[in-house]
């Protein structure tokens, strides 16, 4: 197949660049590098199977070739990345999704929108199911991604009820791993980063908000699946294992073997969500999937990949 992949240099985008290659699949990557990173795409440079076409989606593109897939992965997904580019973001889910369908559109390609967790805002149904429609605040700061992918996925939908466009819609959970970037602000590459140079972590509010962390190949198999499966309505992918953040952080500090009570807390941010957690009951029946890998496990290889970066970062 042929395989368009918007946001592909960015963490879970080059992840599945590579799963496409792997499977002996050709691979565009579209990416302006906004949040993205060369290298996360470096080892693909070159390869026949893979091109990179610089290019911001929310302005038009032509693509002379045929295309089996469109996954639209391109968007700033960390807090402080979205807090940085508001316009960015809600550009990039309002336009840049128009732009993404109407190549899957012209191309006749399945597509999948990468959506989020957060459509379901500050939830008020826990653990949270497919069928709830949540719990945003439309003019707070993190209204504007929230909103841009509740926009995207109305533009997914209309685009396949109005033009039948076989689309699929992945509401993706906190997800970690290699190649996330060190000062992206997220938890887990935040207090890697910060235990692994001997300060203390970071923990917004008392620490008790709960989040639940799917590692990066549980995720790319998922949505793999979700490509193969005939499927139009959401669907949520992540880990069931729900954690307090200092939870997390202790379990930082314990793999990296710092001081227990290295903790320094800070102001939670606005609006910053009190729990959360998918229901995998649709995925697990749709697509006989589960995620494998404990966090103990990705934690203890994504602190192994911050180990290699760390000197060549600083
Ligand atoms: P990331 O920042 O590493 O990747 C995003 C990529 O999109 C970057 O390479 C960036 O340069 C590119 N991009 C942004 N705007 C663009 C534009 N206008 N044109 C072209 N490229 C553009 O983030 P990520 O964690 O890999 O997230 C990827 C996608 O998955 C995002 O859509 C995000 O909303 C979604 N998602 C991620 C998570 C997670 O836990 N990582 C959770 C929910 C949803
Ligand atoms: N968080 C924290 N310290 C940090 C970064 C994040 O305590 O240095 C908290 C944040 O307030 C939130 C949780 O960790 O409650 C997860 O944050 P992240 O940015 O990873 O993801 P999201 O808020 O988008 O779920």
């Amino acid at each position: 197949m042929q395989i368009l992949i918007t946001g592909g240099a960015g963490f879970i985008g080059s992840h599945l660049c590579d799963r496409f290659i792997a499977d002996k699949h050709k691979v565009i990557c579209v990416d302006n590098f906004i949040t993205g990173v060369e290298a996360n795409i470096a080892h693909l440079i070159g390869r026949p199977a893979f091109r990179l076409i610089r290019h911001d989606i929310t302005k038009p593109l032509e693509i002379s070739d045929s295309l089996d897939y469109v996954l639209h992965f391109a968007s700033p997904a960390s807090p402080i990345d979205y807090l940085k580019y508001p316009i960015q973001t809600l550009k990039v889910g309002s336009l840049g999704t128009l732009n993404a369908l109407g190549i899957a559109k012209a191309k006749r390609a399945k597509f999948l929108l990468a959506s989020t967790s957060e459509v379901y805002g500050d939830p008020q149904v826990h653990p949270q199911p497919e069928t709830y429609w949540g719990h945003v605040n439309p003019v707070g700061p993190r209204g504007v991604y929230d909103e841009a992918k509740r926009c995207s996925e109305a533009f997914t939908m209309a685009y396949h009820r109005e033009h039948g466009l076989d689309s699929r819609i992945v509401r993706i959970f906190n997800t970690y791993g290699p190649r996330m970037r060190m000062n992206d602000g997220r938890a887990i590459p935040a207090f890697i980063t910060q235990a692994l140079e001997a300060k203390p972590l970071t923990v917004f509010g008392d620490g008790s908000q709960t989040r639940s962390f799917c590692y990066i190949d549980d995720l790319i198999e998922g949505i793999v699946r979700l490509m193969a499966a005939d499927f139009n309505d959401p669907v949520n992918l992540g880990n069931a294992e729900e954690w307090t953040i200092a939870q997390l952080a202790q379990a930082v500090l314990k793999l990296i073997q710092g001081s227990a009570d290295a903790l320094k807390f800070q102001p939670l941010p606005i609006d910053d969500p009190r729990q959360r957690r998918p229901d995998l009951a649709q995925a697990k029946s749709l697509l006989k999937w589960e995620p494998k890998v404990s966090l103990k496990e990705g934690l203890t290889s994504t602190v192994g990949w911050f180990r290699q970066q760390l000197p060549i970062a600083r």
